[in-house]
């Protein structure tokens, strides 16, 4: 048997498609574009990659892209300082910082000090606690994508056994809060669990967020389960995913591709939140529906 190959880059360049429409119908009631500022600390390399990535994509989308980079050596208070003039800046509908931050820097702190409602990556403690509770909120973008991904591919997820690999605040619980959100059973595996093979092999949607190169291999995999692959990591061989795609591929009954699955839905969240955020700073109707959700799934 092999797999069904989940287009994550296909979905995410239809979802940012879908974007873009819902910023010009909001750029028309608005009068003005959804404004995104990203703040990046430092010369980080990837970071800056993934910045610029975003910026381009934001403006691709229509909406406005405001960077701010600040020194490696930058006092935390001045950082803070830039968050609290993006807080109250009305034409701001969503803010990231990108992380890590240097090691002098209270991240969290940082987190917190983001208005709640200008959260596009959801990971300020209250957007956890309205995800947690069921009340909306901003959830964090690769988790959000990885669901819409599992939606292309079961049209219900309630009652099936979902396995989530990896615990961070980032990845791991918020994927766990959205599986239980949609009525899967859940259950959270991490470098503590006694036999993760055996809660991974009973499950029927797995998602893999661990940053171990190839750790599930195809012999993990119930035949027909969902694979989620997260997992980003640079090997000699190139970008692989925390999923041995070689061996899961062949008993899976679906799966998502490293590179081109997960990793492309992420930024498509980003602009989905900020696009959400602006409609509801200016009080313009946005479609979720519409939006997350394509009518014909098979062709994204
Ligand atoms: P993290 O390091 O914060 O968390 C890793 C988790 O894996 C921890 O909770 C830990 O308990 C668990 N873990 C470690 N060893 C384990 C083991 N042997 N068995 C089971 N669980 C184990 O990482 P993260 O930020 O959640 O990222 C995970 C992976 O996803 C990384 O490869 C990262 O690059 C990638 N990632 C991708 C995207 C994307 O856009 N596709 C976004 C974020 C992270």
């Amino acid at each position: 048997m092999s797999a069904t190959i989940i287009d994550g880059k296909a979905f995410a360049a239809n979802l940012r498609a879908r974007i873009a429409g819902g910023v010009s119908d909001f750029r028309a009631k608005a009068g003005r574009a959804p404004g995104l500022a990203v703040v990046l600390v430092g010369e980080d390399p990837a970071s800056a990659v993934y910045v610029r990535s975003k910026g381009k994509a934001t403006r691709e989308a229509g909406m406005q892209s405001i960077e701010h980079r600040l020194p490696a050596d930058v006092a935390p208070d001045v950082l803070l300082a830039l968050v609290a003039d993006l807080n109250a800046d009305p034409g701001i509908d969503g803010i990231l910082v990108q992380l890590p931050l240097p090691p002098h820097i209270d991240a969290q702190a940082v987190i917190a000090a983001i208005d709640p409602d200008k959260d596009v990556d959801g990971f300020h403690p209250i957007n956890a606690g309205r995800l947690a509770t069921g009340l909306p909120g901003f959830v964090p973008c690769t988790p959000l994508g990885c669901v819409m991904l599992l939606k292309s591919i079961h049209s219900h997820l309630a009652g099936l056994e979902a396995v989530v690999v990896g615990r961070s605040n980032i990845v791991g619980k918020p994927m766990a809060q959205l599986l239980l959100a949609e009525s899967c059973t859940v259950t959270i595996v991490h470098s503590r669990t006694r036999d993760a093979f055996a809660h991974v092999r009973q499950a029927d949607i797995v998602v893999a967020a661990v940053g171990i190169p190839g750790m599930i291999t195809g012999d993990w995999i119930k035949p027909g389960a969902t694979v989620i692959d997260v997992g980003i990591n640079r090997t000699e061989a190139g970008l692989v995913g925390d999923v041995d795609f070689a061996s899961a591929s062949q008993v899976a009954g679906a799966i998502t591709p490293v590179p081109g699955g997960v990793g492309p839905m992420t930024i498509a969240c980003l602009l989905r939140n900020t696009l959400v955020s602006a409609g509801r700073r200016e009080n313009v109707a946005i479609d979720l529906d519409a939006l997350d959700a394509p009518k014909d799934s098979a062709a994204c």
